[in-house]
């Protein structure tokens, strides 16, 4: 249910509106319009009566909210998210912004060299894996904090914004404190103790979808990170399992209109580990891109042939300058 209160509405109304709900043993989520105030009421088990609230002075209306994720859920909030990074930089704008960098920071020399390429091409954002799920237990596992120092460094020395995984809940607050945005990866999408995590910590989270997960899944588990507090929930498509040979994974642009219609919050496309294969990142990049997605996450490397993760799929700074141009000559970048 969401409570829609008048243009006028007082805060001693939107007082009333919470006591109600909370009468209830329910929880109350104001969400700030630009011109009005709506509460959506959350954890009520059956159906919410409207009739609790038409009465009370300053409310609207009440509508019932139909889906099983309601904070994600533009029925709650019609308006676009949009996460201020500071320095005029707003992921979920109107603009395409582009995160890129190596699947792993192997180096200091690796990463800054890296930051700078892709800075100059046009990311405003770098993302390198300090925690690496690795498939085997035998690759490379990442540098741990040493990377994260690294992280920090390039942020210092760049200017860019820094993303990278946080794979438990042991590491979380150290992605916390050293970047700008906690990736969780796909493997973690419904690893719900590290999500309510997220859910609590003061960051950005740039969230995958499952490789095996439903776009319903990928939301409720947006909805969980949302329900502990954090609103600033970045959502990327990145590939699921299917029968194909061709390709690491299928990049599932049609959840892409899906998400916007359904959800407010940002939409980032990651190519690279739907392609698994450099020949397929640019023409899906272009794809994606004119859909009017908020971000793309494109894994570059100084020297893809040696990197120790990824290196398929990651293109070389040329090849991403390159990409980036086509994209400024689409006009979306
Ligand atoms: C990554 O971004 O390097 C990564 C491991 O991504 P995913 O979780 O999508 O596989
Ligand atoms: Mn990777």
């Amino acid at each position: 249910m969401l409570i829609v209160m008048k243009k006028g509405a007082t805060q001693e109304d939107i007082g009333r509106v919470i006591d109600v709900i909370r009468s209830k043993g329910w929880e109350p989520k104001a969400i700030k319009g630009g011109e009005r105030t709506a509460i959506g009421v959350l954890r009520n088990d059956g159906a919410v009566d409207a009739g609790l609230f038409l009465d009370l002075s300053g409310v609207k209306e009440a509508i019932p909210v139909s889906k099983p994720y309601k904070l994600v859920s533009r029925e709650m909030r019609p308006q676009k998210t949009a996460i201020n990074f500071g320095e005029g930089v707003r992921i979920g704008d109107g603009s395409l912004h582009i995160i890129a960098g190596p699947c792993a920071i192997e180096s200091e020399q690796q990463a800054i060299e890296t930051a700078f390429k892709v800075k100059e091409a046009g990311a405003a954002f770098f993302r390198g894996g300090a925690f690496k799920p690795r498939t085997s237990p035998y690759a490379f596992q990442g540098l741990g904090i040493e990377g994260l120092k690294i992280l920090k460094k390039v942020k210092e020395e760049t200017g860019l914004f820094t993303v990278t995984e946080a794979t438990d809940i042991d590491n979380i607050g150290y992605v916390a404190e050293y970047a700008d945005i906690i990736q969780i990866g796909t493997r973690n999408m419904q690893n719900y103790s590290l999500l309510k995590e997220a859910g609590r910590s003061k960051r950005p989270v740039l969230l995958k979808r499952g490789m095996w997960a439903t776009v319903d899944e990928f939301l409720m588990a947006a909805e969980y990170i949302m329900s502990e507090g954090n609103d600033e929930v970045i959502l990327c498509e990145r590939g699921i399992r299917t029968f194909t040979r061709h390709s690491r994974n299928t990049l599932d642009l049609n959840a892409i209109p899906f998400l916007m219609r359904e959800t407010h919050l940002p939409l980032c496309v990651d190519p690279s580990h739907a392609a698994g294969r450099r020949y397929q990142v640019e023409p899906l990049s272009r794809a994606a891109s004119v859909m009017g997605i908020d971000a793309l996450l494109i894994e570059v490397h100084i020297s893809p042939e040696t990197a120790l993760s990824d290196g398929p799929q990651s293109l070389s700074p040329d090849e991403f300058f390159n990409l980036c141009e086509e994209l400024r000559g689409l006009g979306v970048l």
